[in-house]
């Protein structure tokens, strides 16, 4: 055997894995097409939120309120700030289920919360416009993320744990058999004994049985400029998402002085396969978000001053893939997280080492199984 376990792919989930692993004294070995920390796949473009009140479901609370402490504990072992937790504000109908998601996950988990009317919010939040019938949430147990320097970070400390990484070229294959799992690369095979498959948007490749319900999305941010950017700093503008009407939008407070990223809350397009994303932005493609930064953030002017492409796998429920390999019980498969998965990435890497050393975990992964997708 090479190692007890290979991590196939170094990105947002894999290198909080192999950091766990590190940390429980589990030799193993990580595979990164590129160099952790790369920003070609689904983590990169400077910030990523963190909130815990969730929008897409109670169910989660525990599993970020356990991402949280593993936050703040690699930002000890990397000696790096890596989250910034300055508040955030849901902006929508009371009545919409994303809101009432938020709600029910403040009073189920008594997470410290405020609801703000538009009054409220213009005397508190002026940078943003309110439409009639919203109401704001602000989670104080939100913000904001540094995704390229935490993958960093914990591909770092996992190495100075003991964790071996091999960088600049794929994994081809993997084959389960009985007491182990071959890991095939373009320059040699390695025997394992169990696998963690965190390809991100490459997922479908390694789950064939999946790959009808996994989708390489391409998502775009932009950055706008600020008319005053004191007004768009970390303490005096919390990471925000509105989701109202035909509205989908998230922002973040200004990290380069000068530009506040507002994106759209939603997808570019499906991708064929993860190799085909095209990066390149036609003009045309930005009209929604321009027009939704006029209208809703005044203090903004609606035209980006940096635009990026990025990539996620998408399941058709919108929620991850977290448990093992339907079929196979030497392989775990976390993947396809739909646009959310960044915050939770350090308790899947706890959950990754639970499953590896355990078969189980304590922390709430059901609802991720990737099983409940096989008929
Ligand atoms: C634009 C955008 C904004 C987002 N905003 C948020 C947010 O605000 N908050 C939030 O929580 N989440 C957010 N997300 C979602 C979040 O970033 C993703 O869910 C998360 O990063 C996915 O992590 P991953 O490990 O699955 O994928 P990745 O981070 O892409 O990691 C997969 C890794 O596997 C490697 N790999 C793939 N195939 C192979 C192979 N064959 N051999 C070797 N290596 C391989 C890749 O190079 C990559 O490094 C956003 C996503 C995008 C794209």
């Amino acid at each position: 055997m090479d190692a007890q376990v290979a991590v196939i792919g170094v990105g947002s989930i894999g290198s909080m894995a192999l950091w766990q692993l590190a940390r429980q004294g589990v030799d193993a070995i990580g595979f990164e097409r590129y160099a952790p920390g790369h920003d070609q796949a689904a983590a990169g473009g400077e910030s990523r939120i963190f909130r815990t009140a969730y929008l897409e479901g109670p169910g989660y609370v525990p599993l970020l309120l356990r991402a949280r402490e593993l936050w703040r504990e690699l930002e000890e072992e990397s000696g790096q700030s890596l989250l910034t937790l300055n508040g955030g504000l849901m902006i929508g109908h009371a009545e919409s289920e994303s809101m009432r998601n938020v709600l029910e996950s403040a009073a189920r988990f008594d997470l410290p919360h405020q609801v703000l009317d538009a009054e409220q919010m213009a005397a508190r939040y002026p940078q943003h416009r309110m439409l009639p019938g919203e109401i704001a949430f602000f989670d104080e147990w939100a913000g904001v993320l540094r995704p390229e320097f935490a993958v960093l970070a914990a591909a770092r400390a996992a190495r100075t744990r003991g964790a071996r990484l091999v960088t600049g070229h794929s994994v081809t294959g993997i084959e389960p058999f009985s007491d182990g799992v071959r890991v095939h690369t373009a320059v040699r095979t390695y025997t394992v004994e169990q696998a963690v498959l965190t390809a991100g948007p490459w997922t479908g490749r390694f789950a064939p049985e999946l790959a009808d319900q996994v989708t390489p999305k391409k998502l775009v941010m932009t950055w706008y400029p600020a008319l005053d950017v004191d007004a768009y700093r970390p303490d005096r503008f919390p990471i925000f998402i509105r989701e109202s009407g035909d509205v989908h939008i998230f922002g973040i407070p200004t990290l380069d002085g000068g530009s506040v990223k507002v994106a759209p809350h939603a997808s570019y397009g499906d991708l064929a396969d993860a190799d085909d994303l095209d990066r390149n932005v036609p003009p045309g493609d930005l009209k929604s978000i321009n027009r939704a930064v006029a209208e809703l953030l005044p203090g903004l002017l609606p035209t980006p001053v940096r635009i990026s492409s990025y990539m996620d796998a998408y399941t058709s429920d919108g929620h991850g893939l977290v448990g093992a390999l339907p079929g196979v019980d030497n392989v775990w498969l976390l993947g396809a997280f739909s646009g959310h998965g960044f915050k939770l990435a350090t308790a899947f890497g706890q959950v990754a080492a639970d499953l590896v050393t355990d078969g189980k975990t304590n922390l709430p992964i059901e609802q991720l199984d990737p099983a409940r997708f096989i008929g």
